[in-house]
């Protein structure tokens, strides 16, 4: 028997997510962002559930070659664009749009353009600003030059306005960088494309042309806090489960795990789980003393307790008498919110569910079965 721990991808959740993405902002084309391989869910594992989205964007011209290997043949955008010449030749055999955020990918452009590696009017361009992020795009004062440019790019056959936000997820408001972007694009045609997640759920002035969904697909909070998305109907995308392995009653005043930071304060059932940092689990979730994680151990919420190691953890059993060996624990999921294990470790759903690790066997929950879904179109159409 392998090693009890298992990542499920729930399909009907990311369908529903996106579902939500839509109802969120009826009047926006939808990209799903599958970066970092579908924020750890798997490209080819998600795309069934996502394939309702207008477009996918993503970082890597080896990821969209991925898709395109799937059959899927609508819009895919490079949302870093691309890094040297060789993947501007890859725009026109993938049929991909690019975000283009300096002189250098301009220059690129314009020389692949003049040197017809490029067919006429066959690339849809995100020209990307910077309005206060200061990461990647264009300066306010460059940005309609740039735009220019592109316009005299005879590859070129659409140019959309893009930014990103630093604080859609936060108090601080966007209204500051709205302004920008306003102002640098005022009198240039052209569709807009603004939002993250969090602009879509929680900026309506950001819903424009297009939305680019992250985060919210997979069924976590741009914020970190999962009460902020969970009345918006996202569903957690990922349960990551194990067993317990051992129990034991540790007596008072013994310690469990590296460091021995954890005391136990009166006699302690304690279950061993098959899951550690090695696995993904943030180590940092319960390292040091009074730090603890939630798990869901047999119907019930428990926490760890002592550190984290790299393949087991350890959970307090006191309100689970009946767990024993082979019990499942839930170390996110459905009753955990990953946002709450995130939180624990001082950190976001995002970069727990980008970092379970390739030895953890993945299954998937499945879409209804198509049989059903065309009874339900039929009686829908
Ligand atoms: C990752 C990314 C997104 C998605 O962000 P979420 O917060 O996950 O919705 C949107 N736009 C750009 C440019 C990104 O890199």
């Amino acid at each position: 028997m392998p090693r009890p721990i298992t990542a499920t991808i729930h399909l009907p959740a990311l369908a529903s997510n996106l579902a939500a993405a839509r109802r969120a902002a009826p009047a926006s084309r939808v990209w799903a962002v599958i970066k970092a391989d579908a924020y750890g869910h798997g490209i080819e594992r998600a795309y069934p559930a996502l394939r309702a989205a207008d477009g996918f964007a993503l970082l890597e011209p080896a990821e969209a070659a991925r898709l395109r290997a799937l059959g899927w043949n609508k819009p895919i955008l490079l949302l870093e664009g691309f890094f040297d010449a060789a993947d501007v030749d890859r725009l026109g055999e993938l049929g991909l749009s690019t975000t283009v955020h300096d002189e250098a990918q301009l220059r690129l452009l314009e020389d692949a353009s003049r040197a017809r590696r490029l067919a006429p009017r066959s690339l849809d361009v995100c020209l990307k600003l910077n309005t206060g992020m200061n990461r990647l795009g264009f300066d306010p004062a460059g940005y309609g030059a740039a735009w220019r440019r592109l316009q005299a790019i005879e590859a070129v056959r659409s140019v959309t306005h893009m930014t990103h936000f630093s604080d859609a997820d936060g108090d601080k408001s966007i209204a500051a960088q709205m302004a920008v972007f306003h102002a640098a694009t005022h009198g240039l045609p052209g569709a807009a494309c603004v939002a993250n997640s969090a602009g879509t759920l929680w900026h309506a002035g950001s819903r424009m042309d297009w939305v680019r969904a992250g985060i919210m697909l997979y069924g976590a909070s741009p914020a970190g806090r999962w009460e902020d998305v969970a009345a918006q109907g996202l569903q957690p995308a990922m349960t990551l489960s194990s067993r317990i392995l051992a129990v034991r009653d540790v007596p008072a005043g013994e310690a469990v795990g590296y460091g021995s930071h954890y005391v136990a304060p009166a006699r302690r059932r304690i279950g061993v789980v098959a899951c550690g940092y090695a696995d993904g689990y943030p180590r940092t979730a319960s390292s040091h003393a009074g730090h603890f994680a939630p798990v869901w151990v047999d119907g019930v919420e428990s926490r760890t307790v002592g550190r984290v190691s790299m393949d087991m953890l350890a959970v307090d059993l006191s309100d689970c008498p009946a767990a024993g060996v082979g019990t499942p624990v839930e170390l996110w999921g459905r009753h955990v919110p990953i946002d709450r294990v995130a939180a624990a470790a001082g950190t976001l759903g995002y970069e727990l569910m980008c970092a379970v690790a390739p030895r953890v066997p993945v299954m998937v929950e499945a879409l209804p079965a198509p049989a059903e879904e065309n009874a339900g179109m039929a009686l829908a159409g």
